[in-house]
């Protein structure tokens, strides 16, 4: 499975444009090619399955109504 593009926005907020670079760019910093603003490209996917720790931020325990 190759012949990957990884897709990020650029972060200059006067760009914003859609940056696809491959999968070899990763963990490497790019250029990008609108604004001329260096990038770097995350090493790993941002959205990981049963990889990274997911655990909601708990606000405020307000949750009334329950009445066990
Ligand atoms: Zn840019």
């Amino acid at each position: 499975m190759s012949s990957g593009l990884v897709r990020m926005i650029c972060p200059n907020l006067s760009c914003r444009k859609v940056l696809s670079v491959p999968q070899s760019a990763r963990g490497k910093s790019v250029r990008c090619r609108h604004c001329g603003m260096r990038i770097q490209v995350p090493a790993m996917p941002s959205m990981s399955p049963g990889s990274e720790i997911s655990e909601p931020p708990q606000q405020a325990a307000t949750e009334t109504g329950k009445n066990g």
